[in-house]
């Protein structure tokens, strides 16, 4: 596996794979890799000739210091990961090299960035986009692939890709789960036991709403307001939303529609760690 660790060193890995007629696979991470990023780096593998992954932590698209400050590193563990799953070239670039000295240019997906995480996490996705933006243009990827547990940022990214031409096919990858139900997440390592078992409320509210769906309640507000009895008595895990909207257009509905696909989304922090997690209904 090549260690790209510079704009200059990936700009040229990527300049000789193009030129011998690869197809590039990118799977842009913030590292501290776990199943479920290893699951996107597996399905992409399918897609091309050549697998890009990054591990940058980036900057612009926390709205918290803290959060930043803690977010898990270790490099030497993700190369070991990625080696054993074949990728071909890591990224892992420099701060400075993705935001150059004097760098002033932010994309911005207006009406896909506004709810739900948009709501709790200020220029969240701003930083997101920006940071995506720049990485599709050093990396120059036929094809990307994105985790439907992050569900709005791929939908933000799906939408930013059409709106500004950028000639990628993104592809979708399937939530991974612990084995009771935890979506994998490069934070739950910092949740203690007691926490972490109380984290498992997210994905049973999901499941709970799924089987209140399939048993034909109809009115998301009624869903929602069953949900969240289930976070009332829980003091230390303090929901910030649990909502029902459209996959595609993420608005936030009331009512379910037959034959339209939709979502519930969920986020809530458990001893300050800040986990979000989503269902199909
Ligand atoms: P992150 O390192 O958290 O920024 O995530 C990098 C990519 O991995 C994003 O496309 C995420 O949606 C995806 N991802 C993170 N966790 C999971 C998971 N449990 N299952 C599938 N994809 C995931």
């Amino acid at each position: 596996m090549k260690i790209c660790a510079s704009k200059g060193d990936i700009v040229a890995e990527i300049t000789a794979a193009k030129s011998s007629g690869k197809r590039i696979g990118f799977v842009p991470t913030m590292g501290y890799l776990h199943e479920g990023h290893l699951s996107l780096a597996r399905e992409i593998r399918k897609h091309c000739d050549v697998v890009v992954a990054s591990l940058f932590v980036n900057p612009l698209q926390f709205n918290e210091t803290s959060d930043y400050e803690k977010y898990p590193i270790d490099h030497e563990r993700d190369f070991d990961l990625l080696k054993r799953e074949g990728i071909d070239i890591a990224f892992v670039p420099a701060v400075t090299d993705i935001y150059q000295e004097n760098s002033q240019t932010r994309v911005l997906v207006t009406e896909l960035s506004k709810p739900l995480e948009g709501k709790f996490r200020p220029g969240h996705f701003e930083g997101v986009t920006t940071v995506v933006a720049a990485l599709f243009n050093l990396v120059r990827p036929d094809v990307a692939i994105f985790g439907e547990k992050d569900l709005q940022q791929l939908r933000v990214i799906e939408q930013m890709v059409r709106d500004l031409h950028f000639p990628i096919k993104i592809i979708r990858g399937a939530i991974v789960r612990e084995v009771d139900g935890l979506a994998m997440s490069s934070r739950n390592v910092r949740l203690s036991a007691e926490a972490r078992s109380k984290a498992l409320l997210l994905s049973r509210s999901l499941k709970h709403a799924r089987e209140l769906v399939q048993a034909g309640e109809s009115s998301a507000v009624k869903v929602i307001e069953e949900i969240e009895k289930l976070y009332k008595d829980q003091d230390s895990v303090k929901l910030e939303y649990f909502s029902v909207a459209d996959e595609d257009t993420l608005d936030e509905v009331t009512e379910l529609l037959p034959g339209r696909p939709y979502r519930a989304l969920v986020a809530a922090s458990i001893d300050g760690v800040r986990l979000i997690d989503n269902s199909s209904l």
